[in-house]
């Protein structure tokens, strides 16, 4: 099919070419005397983004799921208890990981459509007076249901309970898109995947676990081989890793991380909210509302828009890849075909997103959902126009640019 085939799905999300074009580099030895320089700083700039001084950042190959069960096995021991919530298909599967790992899991349903629940928490730790609980687990931004957690929030909850639980957070479609705190929150371990907020195919596992963590990590008797931080940290505190890394991937992540830097964290931050808020514009006006049951919990890298009794999300998404060659978010587990979903995060701008918008219109029209078409793209439209961000300055050629010779090919005037 012709045109671009534009992902609406929240991971993977659109890889921009720069990164493409990073990746497409020829093997090298893992073990060379140069490698260490690819790799020290890769690390050293992945905290930035975790926002952390003391954590240290790992790069497991493999995905978030992967990340999750870094995180399990090396701080943990069999029948340790846990203190989870579960609001979605990630915060339910990472549970379910738990489980399987031989964790005693308390798991809290929470409502889908909310998040962690500060309250819950206060009043579990604080009845646990002989403080059973070694760790917390949360889902920062559940993909399945378009929610964000307060994770600030979660962690004055844990702290006015005086529990010294460890706080583990999957920030797997949140990090890099949506802003993270390590070191303010006080976060143990977090979790996250290359596929999602830093615009990668997946691939990795990234994590990022605080002094605590690596502490505790030394008593801790879930076994572990693959995934351990031991073996990663004492590689990596040279430049190496225990196995072979994916050489395309660090060269990926390296342009994704200099991608973030040069349009800067906090502006990166914003343009998810106010595309996000375009997009939320654009559903009110379909006469349609999101999973998120409250502004509180609304997700700037994924909605996730319930359709109208009678109809089955599954449809919408099935029209726009077969008839527009676009891909929208399915409903997973309890939501299965009582939502679709549009993810934006990643390398996206106004025009990127009101291709999706727009699509979607015709998606639902084509399987009968009434919408006004152009109503979400209008509203989306405004909003923007509304909330226009500064012009930028048109490039003026520098000299050395103007001096240097048009370069065209042989034959072309
Ligand atoms: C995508 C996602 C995962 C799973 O990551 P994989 O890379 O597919 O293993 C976990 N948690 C959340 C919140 C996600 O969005």
């Amino acid at each position: 099919m012709s045109g671009r085939n534009l992902l609406f799905v929240p991971g993977p999300t659109n890889s921009p070419d720069r990164i493409l074009r990073a990746m497409h580099v020829p093997m090298e030895d893992h073990r060379s005397s140069s490698f260490p320089a690819l790799v020290g700083p890769i690390l050293s700039d992945l905290k930035k983004v975790f926002k952390t001084e003391t954590g240290q950042a790992i790069v497991f190959p493999g995905t978030g799921t992967g990340g999750w069960e870094s995180a399990l096995v090396n701080t943990l021991s069999p029948g340790d208890k846990v203190l989870s919530f579960r609001y979605g298909q990630f915060s339910h599967l990472w549970i379910d990981m738990m489980q399987r790992l031989g964790l005693d899991v308390t798991a809290v349903d929470v409502e889908w459509g909310e998040g962690a629940p500060p309250e819950t928490i206060h009043e579990l730790l604080s009845k646990d007076t002989k403080h059973e609980y070694k760790a917390v687990c949360v889902v920062h931004n559940e993909t399945a249901t378009g929610v964000t957690s307060d994770i600030g929030a979660v962690r004055k909850a844990i702290d006015a309970a005086k529990h010294p639980a460890l706080l583990f957070v999957d920030s797997v479609s949140g990090l890099a898109s949506l802003d993270f705190r390590m070191d303010e929150w006080k976060v143990d371990i977090c979790v996250t995947g290359s596929q999602k907020g830093f615009m990668l195919p997946a691939g990795a596992g990234i994590v990022c676990a605080s002094p605590r963590a690596i502490e505790q990590g030394k008593t801790a008797k879930l076994p572990r081989c693959y995934w351990s931080f031991e073996d990663m940290l004492k590689a990596n505190a040279t430049g190496y890793f225990p196995y072979t890394p994916s050489i395309p991937m660090l060269y990926g992540l390296r342009e994704a991380l200099n991608m973030l830097f040069e349009e800067g964290l906090e502006n990166v931050f914003a343009r998810h909210h106010r595309l996000a808020e375009g997009c939320r514009r654009a559903v009110k006006a379909w006469g349609l509302s999101v999973c998120a049951r409250a502004p509180r919990w609304y997700s700037d890298t994924v909605s996730a828009i319930m359709v109208p009794a009678g109809f089955n999300g599954g449809d919408v998404i099935d029209v726009a890849y077969r008839r527009y060659n676009f891909a929208l978010g399915a409903g997973l587990n309890k939501m299965a075909g009582k939502l679709y979903r549009i993810g934006h995060l990643g390398d996206l701008n106004e025009i990127t997103l009101l291709a999706g918008i727009g699509g979607a219109e015709m998606a639902m029209s084509d399987v009968g959902i009434k919408v006004d078409l152009g109503s979400g793209v209008a509203a989306a439209q405004k909003y923007w126009l509304e909330t226009a961000t500064p012009l930028p300055a048109k490039k003026v050629a520098g000299p050395a640019e103007s001096a240097a010779p048009a370069r065209r090919p042989a034959g072309v005037a």
